[in-house]
């Protein structure tokens, strides 16, 4: 079983739409937050036709692909995966039989043990599939018993004991899902006559549309011809995953009313507050803590420059699997601008430390490019914690705040000085209440059962 899927998904429903074009659009818009595979499945009234397979969304559809895929109902999605080694194909959308349903899930379930159960009593066949394909076939299994599709997902819903942002598609419905705690976000939009919904806003904007609202936690949002339909299957308790706010979701997007963007450059105000460094000059390591070294800069009146610079063409480092090729990872991504960062006094952001290999390896990138001192400066506390949400932070012995002090990984990364953001201080940028999030990654406060995988934590 594998445990690791933070993803993008994205549907459209619209009698005036190419559907499958704008999920093309959305999915583009969402590549940051899933690079191994992704897929369009797209339906007529009659008909539900699927195309998948490896890699960037650039790649996985041409044009005659894209004109094959007509319809006005469609769902889309961007998988990413840390694990490697030979596995089987878990692409999505999950199709089945793909006469009845097909899923695409953001998020992941720690425990399947109600749900391998369920399936099991009903001789349903349950070998090699992940999370997201034993609720696919929960969900068409009670579709055969003559279920619709609404009552398959309110009678399927306890089964799900995890996280999930998830969308299913018939022939002629489109339905949104988000689990009690909405630990991964997903946003409602509008555009020409029908609707999107979509993993971010951002993706919303591209396409055109216009926000509507969030799908709430533990709500159902089903999508036909008349229109759009919301129900309550059971109470909402709103847990966003922080990790959103830190690092995943892209700047230009509106989390609970917040532009990320706001909030990482907070982020980064808060951290000059609290690690006040004498420097001549910030950079912030690219892209993601971008804003995060604004709000440093800005804060500390210290000029901001872009002393590194990113190979864009190459993803992210995470998604290598053995810490090897992770290593030549960071050379190949980063490269400092020659000569301006020499004889400098230098602080350099990022977003998190997770296992500690690219902070040490920027550090000696920059101390190679001449500065004389290097200061590390991270916008969210130590990561200590594991998750089992669906973002993949690892085994609990490879995050290196779980087994070092951070004097101990000042030294590792060989920094002249390490300063991590305060947690009050990460929630307080943020600008909302504590309670509606989840902080598992930082305080090892799990909101979702953990089930089986408690151990683990
Ligand atoms: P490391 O400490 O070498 O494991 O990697 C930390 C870097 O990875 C930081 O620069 C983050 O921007 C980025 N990062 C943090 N969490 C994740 C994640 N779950 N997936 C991919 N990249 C991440």
């Amino acid at each position: 079983m594998r445990l690791t899927e933070k993803c993008a998904v994205f549907g459209v429903f619209g009698r005036r739409l190419e559907a499958a074009r704008l999920v093309h659009t959305g999915l583009w818009t969402l590549q940051h937050r899933g690079q191994e595979s992704s897929g369009i499945s797209v339906a007529d009234g009659t008909a539900i036709r699927t195309h998948k397979g490896p890699g960037l969304v650039a790649h996985v559809y041409d044009e005659p692909i894209l004109d094959r895929l007509t319809g006005h109902v469609a769902v889309g999605h961007n998988r990413y995966s840390t694990s490697g080694g030979a596995h089987a194909d878990h692409s999505q959308p999950v199709t089945g039989d793909a006469t009845l349903v097909v899923l695409a899930h953001n998020g992941n379930l720690p425990s399947v043990t109600r749900l391998l159960a369920h399936l099991e009593q009903r001789r349903v066949d349950t070998d090699g599939a992940n999370d997201s394909e034993l609720m696919h076939r929960a969900i068409e299994h009670a579709m055969r018993g003559g279920a619709g599709i609404e009552a398959a997902v309110r009678e399927s819903f306890d089964l799900f004991t995890g996280v999930f942002s998830m969308l299913l598609m018939t022939r002629d419905r489109l339905v949104a899902v988000r689990d009690r705690c909405g630990i991964r976000p997903l946003a409602i939009g509008a555009v020409d006559g029908g609707f999107v919904v979509s993993s971010e806003t951002c993706a919303i904007d591209a396409v055109r549309g216009t926000f509507l609202g969030d799908v709430k936690p533990g709500e159902m949002i089903v999508i036909d011809d008349d229109g759009l339909h919301a129900s309550q299957i059971v109470e909402g308790r709103e847990k966003l995953d922080i990790f959103e706010f830190v690092y995943f979701a892209r700047p230009d997007s509106v989390l609970m009313g917040r532009v990320v963007n706001e909030v990482r450059q907070d982020l980064g105000a808060h951290l000059a507050r609290e690690h006040p460094v004498p420097a001549d000059v910030v950079i912030p390591v690219p892209d993601s803590a971008v804003p995060a070294a604004v709000g440093y800069a800005r804060q500390s009146g210290i000029p901001l420059d872009f002393g590194l610079l990113k190979n864009r063409y190459i993803h992210r480092t995470f998604i290598r699997p053995a810490q090897r090729l992770r290593e030549s990872g960071v050379k190949l991504k980063l490269n400092p601008i020659p000569g301006m960062l020499r004889g400098k006094r230098v602080v350099v952001i990022d977003d998190s430390i997770v296992r500690g290999t690219t902070a040490r390896q920027i550090v000696d990138l920059i101390r190679g490019s001449g500065a004389t001192e290097v200061h590390f400066l991270v916008s969210s506390p130590p990561v200590k914690f594991p998750d089992f949400y669906g973002i993949d932070t690892p085994r609990r012995d490879d995050l290196i705040a779980a087994r070092m002090s951070v004097e101990e990984i000042r030294r590792f990364i060989r920094a002249d000085s390490l300063g991590y953001l305060s947690y009050p201080a990460m929630i307080a940028a943020t600008g909302l209440p504590e309670d509606v999030f989840s902080t598992s990654s930082f305080n090892g406060v799990y909101p979702v059962d953990l089930g089986e995988k408690a151990t683990l934590a």
